[in-house]
């Protein structure tokens, strides 16, 4: 963290001056007004602040468009085949964010009902025809219910099969409802990467996905399935991955299995490598580019596939983190401060793990400003406190600020993926609102819940509303 010691707020901003979002650690409109204020797509975070209140995510419409388009433009460049870039919406999954990707020319990734619900209404209400879009749609998830598959079915998406009870279930509901499921089939490619645990997929001994030694019966029972037509392999080794290679590897297993697939009769045309292209979180973050990662898959799997001498499949890839994280950030007001002499100065803000569970559930790091202090040095070193009743809801340790106090505008760099999806009402603490700003103009588009939100879904048992047969001084 000595970079954000030494230098700062503006220097900081055009530190890493990649153009791929993933490689940034402000989104790409931020700048510094001549109040040392933050900006972000033209808007002053101090007034956004001030209008919509705090915690508040603010997501700059610019570098999500960027990304989608960075990843869309490399694989027309790179790829000889088709392709097909989708979001894995549950980075974070709101209508905005679907209207503004359907717009880049961006398929979804869905994996349950209400992730399809929330993409299928967005489209709609943004007019687009879902007919034309229903083929870019794929339902993933290793414990999909019939409701969910049958709400597949309805949609006329693609279903990507986990695991035999699926399968067999789907190959049922397919059969009782005479309709053809065009489904790809997960397999587990036995790829270790170096990532947390808990987002590392590919190994072994993972929940999701068909294991290699029992493929081949699952071919064959797909091809004896009159309804159920399988198009195409998919792959996800893990997320926030730094390195290349486990992706270039994944080319040639899938082209093996693709063969085989192909050997027992199957008409796949499909190669889906699943996303997990790492961002930079903090200044020691060194990830590929979007263009380079998007390179290294194209070419391994255009060489894997020539190899064998088969015709290039239609490539997949399903982006979540690195589409949406560097594009937002998230806004806190500062309150308590806390001075433990000798041991640690605590500065607590609004908000914490119900609005970012990341640093509470994987250790995660962050880079953080002050907003309405851009200009001033980071000289003092704190420790940034959520308010949840739980002492293990620590934003980040130790990091240098400028001398912060009650009331300023604690900003957290690169929120946009698995904050707003992976947050929750702990402590009945209504879940933030999310501002979308472009070109100096803000749109509220998620609405931040009010205590009446909170109870919504309560009920209270008529036997429990009289009041007169107990009484508690009794
Ligand atoms: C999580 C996930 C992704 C997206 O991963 P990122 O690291 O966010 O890019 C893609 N595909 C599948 C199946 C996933 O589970």
């Amino acid at each position: 963290m000595l970079l954000t010691e030494t230098i700062n707020g503006k220097a900081l901003i055009s530190l890493f001056d990649s153009d791929s979002p993933n490689q940034r650690l402000f989104p790409l409109t931020a700048t510094v007004n001549d109040c040392g204020h933050l900006v972000i797509g033209g808007c002053d975070v101090v007034e956004l602040v001030r209008q919509y209140g705090t915690p508040l995510y603010i997501l700059d419409e610019y570098t999500l468009t960027v990304a989608a388009r960075q990843y869309r433009e490399a694989f027309q460049k790179y790829y000889p085949g088709e392709s097909q870039v989708i979001y894995a919406s549950k980075a974070w999954c709101c209508q905005a964010i679907v209207s503004i990707l359907a717009r880049e020319k961006l398929g979804f990734d869905v994996v349950s009902g209400g992730e399809l619900y929330t993409t299928v209404k967005a489209l709609e209400l943004a007019g687009y025809n879902l007919e034309d879009i229903k083929s870019k749609i794929y339902f993933h998830g290793n414990n999909k219910s019939p409701g969910e598959l049958e709400f597949a079915l309805d949609t006329g998406c693609k279903i990507i099969v986990d695991n035999w009870w699926e399968l067999e279930t789907l190959a049922q509901l397919t059969a009782k409802r005479q309709q053809d499921a065009t489904i790809l089939l997960r397999l587990t490619p036995g790829i270790e990467c170096h990532t947390h645990e808990y987002i590392r997929t590919g190994s072994l001994d993972s929940k999701f996905g068909f294991h290699l030694g029992e493929l081949e019966a699952v071919y064959t029972f797909v091809k004896e399935q009159k309804y159920l037509k399988a198009i195409g392999l998919h792959a996800h080794i893990g997320s926030q991955i730094f390195q290349l290679q486990p992706h270039q590897d994944l080319a040639h297993i899938l082209a093996q299995w693709y063969q085989k697939a192909l050997d027992h009769g199957l008409c796949l045309r499909e190669v889906n490598v699943g996303g997990g292209l790492g961002i930079r979180y903090t200044p020691a973050d060194n990830p590929p580019s979007i263009p380079q990662w998007v390179q290294a898959v194209s070419t391994s799997v255009a060489s894997a596939f020539k190899a064998r001498g088969l015709s290039l499949p239609k490539l997949i890839a399903e982006p979540g983190r690195s589409i949406v994280a560097t594009a937002c950030v998230t806004a806190y007001t500062v309150g308590a401060k806390k001075i433990i002499p000798g041991v640690r100065t605590y500065i607590a803000v609004d908000g914490g793990m119900s609005d970012n569970p990341r640093p509470i559930t994987y250790q995660s790091l962050y880079q953080m400003v002050i907003a309405n202090k851009m200009n001033q040095g980071h000289t003092e070193t704190v420790t940034v406190a959520g308010k949840h009743c739980e002492s293990g809801d620590i934003l980040l340790k130790d990091i240098s600020l400028p001398p912060t106090n009650p009331g300023d505008i604690l900003v957290v760099l690169a929120t946009g993926a698995y904050n707003y999806s992976m947050a929750s009402n702990y402590n009945r603490i209504g879940r933030p609102a999310a501002v979308l700003v472009h070109e100096g103009e803000s749109n509220l588009i998620i609405r931040r819940e009010t205590y009446e939100d909170l109870i919504q879904q309560d009920l209270l048992p008529t036997r429990l509303t009289n009041h007169s047969l107990g009484n508690f001084n009794s």
